[in-house]
Parts: structure tokens; sequence; C-alpha cells
């Protein structure tokens, strides 16, 4: 028995709509193909190989909710519905509690997966990071050689290296591909967003489903971007313009950061709530996540700096387009001199992109290139 294109009306096939599950995947059809017809006859471990944020935890949440689900994955009851929000109790997803995924967290995974589902008739334990397990593989192999009965394992991991292959040697293996842009792009439009905005916002994601699901909620985003492709006409030539410029252009990376924080926030609620369902004293490694979090903040309004760089070196590069194309019919003296300027408008702009990757004092050196680009006429 098949379902439809989508499975959308289907509710009695053997295979669960692909919409209600893996709704929140973004260009992983392979994967999400792979998944769904394994779910039928689960077997105890799989493991799910892919560069990060390209929809890990959405895969897993969808697995789990056909693994839980009394109907296969209905996508409405509450199980799934439970599943799909990271909090049913019979879906145990553990993050490492370190930088790397240390014997002690195996240890717990291993005590987890003794447990008897709660409520369903097999339990799910989804462990993270498992490319950073080293000293803890050889714990997690005895578990996959002599699996529990009820207990499926969901490895995830950015790669395999030499003391992993073991341990996926034991696993059923699914890979994850980086999403493209026009995936992205696809998806965004597909969410009400207009086309040059969802090419922009695509391109600023870099190939995570994750980065782009957040810049959708992000209201601030096209406004963020004028703020930068704005600079040059706001540039004066006095120091207090560059300093308003500069605190502005600092506050907009802050606000684009703003989301994660909240989601953030709400990962820790969740991992404290399913802490205390599973009888548990706090959340194991708290600081640690807490630790991951700001790095992941930290990295975001790096990255969000640089999109940024780029939009005014692209501001530039439209200035210094449209004075070539309208050199005629200026004085040529005066356009060679503007050309000058502005080409070295934009290489002050790209080196500084390049520098702010190696030089963690991003304040000082955006006021200095603005400083620089104040010499330059918008
Ligand atoms: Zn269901």
């Amino acid at each position: 028995m098949t379902a439809g294109d989508d499975g959308a009306t289907t509710t009695t096939t053997d295979t669960p709509p692909v919409r209600a599950l893996y709704g929140e995947v973004v260009g992983q059809d392979g994967a999400v193909e792979q998944l769904r017809a394994m779910a039928r006859q689960p077997v105890h471990a799989y493991l799910l190989v892919g560069p990060p944020g390209v929809g890990q935890r959405a895969l897993v949440r969808g697995f789990a909710a056909s693994l839980l689900c009394p109907m296969g994955g209905c996508g409405v009851c509450s199980t799934c519905r439970r599943a799909l929000a990271g909090v049913h109790p019979d879906l145990v997803e553990v993050d490492r509690s370190g930088p790397s995924v240390t014997v002690d967290d195996a240890r717990r995974v291993v005590r987890l997966a003794q447990r008897r589902p709660l409520e369903a008739r097999r339990q799910v334990v989804a462990v993270s990071d498992l490319h950073l397990a080293r000293l803890a593989a050889p714990v997690l192999l005895k578990t996959l050689e002599e699996p529990p009965g009820d207990t499926v394992f969901v490895l995830l991991a950015d790669m395999v290296p030499t003391e992993l292959v073991t341990v996926a040697s034991r696993c059923v293996r699914i890979d994850l591909q980086p999403v493209s842009a026009e995936s992205l792009t696809a998806w965004l439009t597909g969410q009400g967003v207009e086309d040059d905005l969802a090419r922009e916002m695509a391109t600023a994601a870099r190939g995570s489903a994750d980065r782009v699901r957040l810049l959708v909620d992000d209201a601030g985003f096209a406004a963020r971007r004028r703020i930068w492709r704005d600079v040059p006409s706001r540039l004066d030539g006095t120091g207090a313009t560059v300093a308003t410029v500069a605190s502005e252009l600092l506050g907009a990376a802050e606000e684009a950061v703003e989301p994660l924080r909240l989601r953030h926030a709400a990962d820790m609620q969740s991992l404290a709530e399913q802490a205390e369902r599973n009888g548990e004293r706090g959340v194991a490694g708290r600081k640690e996540i807490e630790d991951r979090h700001h790095r992941e903040e930290r990295r975001m309004r790096a990255d969000e700096l640089q999109a940024g760089l780029a939009v005014l070196a692209g501001a530039y590069r439209d200035r210094l387009a449209a004075e070539v194309t309208g050199a005629r019919n200026a004085g040529a003296g005066r356009v060679a001199e503007r050309v000058r300027e502005l080409s070295g408008a934009v290489d002050a702009v790209e080196a500084v992109c390049v520098e702010m990757i190696r030089n963690p004092n991003e304040s000082l050196m955006l006021e200095a290139l603005l400083v620089r680009l104040s010499a330059v006429t918008g």
C-alpha cells in the first residue's frame, strides 16, 4: 500500500504523511524517505551523518514520533505532538555535557537505554555529536552490541572519525546533505517570504536550515540589511556620526542573535522538564550546555557582522558600477579618482571581513573601518 503524493489525506496506510512528521525538515528528501521506510520495521540503532544545522533535531523528532505513536506516526495524536515538540517521556535527547562526549555521558546513555518505556511500546534515545565521542565510544559499543529490547538509538554525528568506525558498523547509516540555497529559498517563499528577501536570507543562512528557521521569525532581517546598505550615504566625515553608525551596526548584530537566545532558553526549559520527568536531579551538564549556547550565540553574532560587511561592500560596489557606467558624462580625471576611491572602500571592507575572523575586537575594527570610509564621499 502506498501513500499519495504527500499522503495528506491518507489515514490508514503504513506510510504516515510526510508533512505531518517531517514538515520542519528542509531539503532532506532522501533521508526523510529512508526514515519513513525504516519506521515500519525499526532496527535498534541508526546513525545520522551530516554537517551541523541541516535539520537533525527535526528528523530525530519526526522519526521518534513514527516509532512511538500507536498508529505509526499519525502526526496529530498527543504522542506525535509531544514527540515532535521534544517533550515525550519516551524520547530522550542526550546532549554532551562538555566539549566532547565523555565516558560519563556514555554511561548515562547506557543507563537510560536500560530503562523501560514509560508510555509507548518502545523508547527512542537520541545522542548528539557522536563524532566527539572518542573515549566514550567503547562504552556505547557494548550497549549497541547487546541492545535493550525496547530501545531504538538515533546517533548523530558530523562525520565518522576512526574511533567511531566500529560504532558506525553497528548502526544503519543515513547521510544528510548540506541544504542547498535553492531548497532554503523555496522553503522561505513557501512561508510567505518575498522572493528577493528569501534569496538574501538563504544566502545569510549559509546552508543551515536551523539558521533559516531563525531568520523567518526575525522581523528585523530586512531592516538590519538596510542599516548596512545605508552606511555610505550616512557617513559625513565626523567622528560623532562614526560613533552613532558603529553602535547601530553592533546593536543590529545583537538584535539578530535574540531569536537564538530565546530558542536556547526554551530548550533549557524543556531539558529541565524532561530531567524532572526522568527523576533526575537537575539538567545533566547544565553549565556545559549553557557554554555551548553562548558559543553558538557568539558565532551567530560574528556571522551576522560578516553578512553585514558583505552588504556594505556590495553598496560600494554598486556605486562603483554606477560611476563606471556614467563615466562618459563626467570629466575623465574626476571619474578615475572616484573609481580609485570607491575600489579602495570595497577593498577596506573586504579586508575587515577577513581580519574579523581572527580578531575578536569587533567594535574597534568596525569604528576604524568607518573612520577610513568617512573619507569617501557616499
Ligand atoms: Zn500519532
